[in-house]
């Protein structure tokens, strides 16, 4: 079976090995391009290699077996990762430069919350209600602006990722041998 490209080691240049930094202790961990994460030596964190260079990976339907269920695993979280502060991005487009309170309570919500499934908590939002209703009444406003915005983009996704596939099917009907005599015989 022939190695997938992007994976022979042969084929890498001098940025094979590099440091990550811990994010827990900010210690340096030194990381092969390839390999999916390491123990801090100096606190213990299991540190993800974001850098990790596995492009055809998130796309290649034979990727659990090729790099691993792992690195499939670490790929996912890094594109959740990701995903997660474009999200946190496109939020505090909502808000104008000049809300600092509203800015400021959004990267706060951000960084508390622990998971990457989404881009903080909005149960934390109403404590801010009590407290502060004025400032609960400007962020509830962005934050829905944002899902607003998150509809539309994921619209405008869902149509380029329909035509992109509507080509490849094109494409492939182009493609497609014809179906040998022999073949038939054997059955
Ligand atoms: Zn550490």
């Amino acid at each position: 079976m022939s190695k997938c490209p992007g994976q022979d080691t042969q084929m890498w240049g001098h940025d094979a090995i590099f440091d990550v930094e811990c994010p827990k202790c900010h210690n340096l961990i030194e990381f092969f391009k390839d390999e999916v994460r390491r123990r801090c030596k100096s606190c213990g964190e299991v540190v993800f290699n974001d850098r990790m260079d596995l492009g055809c990976a998130k796309w290649c339907p034979s990727a659990t077996s090729c790099v691993g269920p792992d690195a499939v695993k670490a790929i996912e979280l890094s594109e959740a990762r990701k995903a997660r502060r474009e999200d946190l991005r496109l939020l505090l487009d909502q808000v104008p430069e000049s809300q600092t309170e509203v800015r400021a309570l959004f990267k706060t919500l951000f960084s508390e919350y622990r998971g990457e499934d989404r881009v903080f908590d909005t149960n934390r939002l109403y404590t801010v209600q009590e407290r502060d209703p004025e400032l609960f009444e400007r962020a509830t406003a962005a934050f829905q602006a944002f899902l607003r915005a998150k509809q539309a983009l994921a619209s405008r996704e869902a149509q380029a990722r329909a035509r992109t596939e509507e080509m490849l099917r094109h494409d492939q009907r182009r493609k497609k041998p014809q179906a040998s005599p022999e073949h038939r015989e054997g059955a």
